[in-house]
């Protein structure tokens, strides 16, 4: 299929023609085009985010993977890395090769999955992006080697274990910053909730990311601000607004419950925002506005995030990449809403946005269209990367 419109090629927003099945074949200045984008819209590279609970399996009550990936798409996002703290939880071969199957017949996005730290030798050799390393996995000695002997990924939530059986007020910045001694090779620092955890993880060789909620939401007020880790004041958050220069991309960490669940007294009620689909308009609208250049805003969407699982066909519209793309309009405002998910209200609700999304394409295929999600099925990012056709 051959598409014609603004597309950002070679770090520039250029007119040309794009030729792909499911992955991108030919990249021309002109063509006879079969879709003919109009010309307020801008064809970007699908939007990674490395950071999503999809939830599933027992927890399909809060979420699954048709709801979370259909969020997913509706906000731009092509290919998403799913989080192990699920029921049961993913750290040994038999519950991960179900989550795989879930997402295999489910999944309306690209996909990848880290396990839950382990000593189950097996789970090494599944095609998994990587571990996830909690708080209170800091403590666990056997499994925390098994996982620094890995040359895999591993993504830290950076706060020690006593931070998770505390009260709230007190888990503060100095926990997150003293958990970064405790980690040590490949590691990527998830969530940063101010600018000094970020320098910190740099400056030991780590990568970061951020997400637009410890950066916008006003402080944790209630249930549905709340959030781990927790929301810093407005003096912490203004200071992370650097992290829109420095950190390497940006995440979502959507986190979805139930409505009994989010209801609950403020003290028991479950912490998680599940905000997908407001990542990339938000992005993007700090680029409209001029606050971050377009590259700036295609690296942290998906460039870095590319990067820093290794995949090498994905986070750039180039020949032989696999055929994502997040298509964005810029002459249409939107009041950010959630629509598939199982999350009714967040946040970020009624948030201004400066642009909306046009379309979503994955694996070459029409995701959303601007009025509909379609059951398409999308992959595991780490095997599609890695396979040659
Ligand atoms: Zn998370």
């Amino acid at each position: 299929m051959w598409i014609k419109g603004k597309i950002y090629y070679n770090k520039e927003i250029t007119e040309g023609c794009i030729n792909f099945d499911r992955k991108i074949k030919d990249i021309r200045k002109d063509c006879r085009p079969d879709i003919m984008f109009p010309d307020y819209t801008v064809i970007f590279p699908g939007s990674i985010d490395i950071h999503v609970h999809t939830r599933g399996l027992e927890l399909s009550y809060k979420e699954t993977v048709t709801s979370a990936t259909s969020e997913a798409v509706y906000g731009g996002i092509t290919t998403i890395f799913d989080m192990p703290n699920t029921k049961p939880v993913l750290n040994n071969s038999k519950t991960i090769l179900e989550k795989f199957r879930e997402f295999e017949n489910y999944s309306r996005c690209d996909y990848g999955l880290y396990s839950g730290v382990t000593t189950d030798k097996t789970v090494e050799n599944l095609p998994i992006a990587g571990y996830k390393v909690f708080p209170e996995d800091l403590d666990k000695k056997e499994e925390l080697q098994f996982v620094f002997n890995s040359i895999k990924l591993k993504i830290l939530h950076p706060e020690l274990p006593l931070s998770t059986n505390q009260f709230r007020n007190l888990r503060s910045l100095w926990q997150e910053l003293a958990s970064l001694y405790l980690v040590k090779g490949h590691f990527h620092i998830t969530h940063a909730t101010n600018i000094e955890t970020i320098r910190l993880a740099k400056s030991l060789g780590f990568t970061t990311d951020f997400t637009p909620h410890h950066l916008i939401v006003n402080g944790e007020k209630d249930c549905l601000s709340k959030v781990n880790p927790p929301i810093r004041d407005f003096t912490e958050r203004r200071k992370l607004l650097n992290a829109l220069f420095e950190a390497d991309t940006v995440v979502s960490d959507h986190a979805p419950h139930s409505n009994k669940e989010k209801s609950l007294p403020y003290e028991l009620c479950s912490p998680g925002i599940a905000g997908i689909s407001f990542t990339t308009p938000f992005i993007y609208s700090l680029a409209k506005k001029g606050i971050i250049s377009y590259n700036r805003a295609v690296e942290l969407l998906a460039e870095n995030p590319a990067k820093i699982i290794g995949l090498t066909k994905y986070g750039e519209i180039k020949e032989g990449n696999v055929a994502n793309f997040t298509i964005v309009d810029f002459s249409k405002n939107w009041k950010y809403h959630t629509e598939y998910t199982k999350v009714v209200e967040t946040p970020l609700d009624y948030y201004p946005l400066d642009i909306s999304i046009y379309s979503t394409i994955v694996e070459g295929k029409i995701a959303y269209d601007g009025n509909e999600v379609y059951p398409i099925r999308g992959v595991n990012a780490i095997e599609s990367s890695k396979s040659e056709f």
